[in-house]
């Protein structure tokens, strides 16, 4: 098992929040499919809320059907790039009725700024039919039914169930994978496999936070190309190594 590098120590006198009786020295055994242990685990997840008790998602929506649009959006796109799209499109299209009324051809004019617009548009027309046909125009609130829908997987259903009807789902993205993987936290070679670990391994209290703690996180913190240990939150618990120093 990896240790604290020497940026990791370097890192470790600067962070706000720390714990030696859990940091990458605790002892006791491994949580079930995970590297770390469960205090360690729990400490995670008590340190993410701390600092930031109510997490959210940052794409704009107004109820579950603006939701969904977004998410399925999102897909290989930046959250950022789907908000600068979206409001002009909920002025006129934020029911499947009204979805269905602007039509491929006006839906692709609203969202051809977003990587994959033409199969999105495509899905998201076919999405609004089903819906209309067959749901009674409401979102359907169970993962079966959402999964049946064009453009919507495992990850975009799991993103509706927890931020539009509250369950403790957690949503495994890029960032995620990434995150599981590094820390230890929940390794895994598919993100299936990460979320399984994780289902088990993130204490319940937290379960309906932590697919946002740990986006934010990846997203801001533990970067793809460089992850900004010397000011992360959980250097002394994650096993990635080396760890980035500070610059300079
Ligand atoms: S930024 Fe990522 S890799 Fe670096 S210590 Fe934090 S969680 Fe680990």
């Amino acid at each position: 098992m990896a240790v604290q590098s020497k940026g990791g120590k370097r890192a470790k006198g600067k962070r706000a929040l720390g714990s030696k009786a859990l940091g990458s020295r605790a002892v006791g055994s491994r949580a079930p499919g995970s590297l770390l242990t469960q205090s360690q685990i729990d400490e995670i997840f008590r340190r993410f809320h701390e600092a930031c008790p109510h997490p959210k998602t940052e794409l704009h929506y107004q109820d579950p059907f603006t939701l969904l649009v977004a998410v399925v959006l999102s897909a290989q796109a930046t959250d950022a790039s789907v908000n600068r799209a979206t409001p002009d499109l909920f002025r006129v299209a934020n029911t499947p009725e009204t979805l269905l009324a602007l039509g491929e051809a006006g839906l692709i004019e609203k969202i051809k700024t977003i990587g994959l617009y033409r199969s999105k548009a495509k899905n998201l027309i076919a999405a609004s039919k089903k819906l209309v046909e067959e749901h009674g125009s409401k979102v359907p609130d169970n993962r079966e039914a959402l999964e049946t829908l064009p453009g919507v997987g495992r990850k975009t259903a799991n993103v509706v169930l927890n931020v539009a009807f509250g369950e403790k789902t957690i949503a495994v993205d890029t960032h995620i994978f990434r995150v599981a993987n590094r820390t230890g936290l929940a390794p895994g070679k598919t993100p299936l496999d990460v979320e399984l670990t994780l289902n088990e391994v993130v204490p319940e209290r937290y379960k309906h936070n932590a697919h946002h703690w740990l986006i934010l996180h990846g997203r801001y913190v533990c970067k793809a190309r460089k992850p900004e240990c010397w000011r992360c939150l959980i250097n002394d618990i994650c096993l990635y190594e080396p760890k980035t120093p500070a610059p300079g």
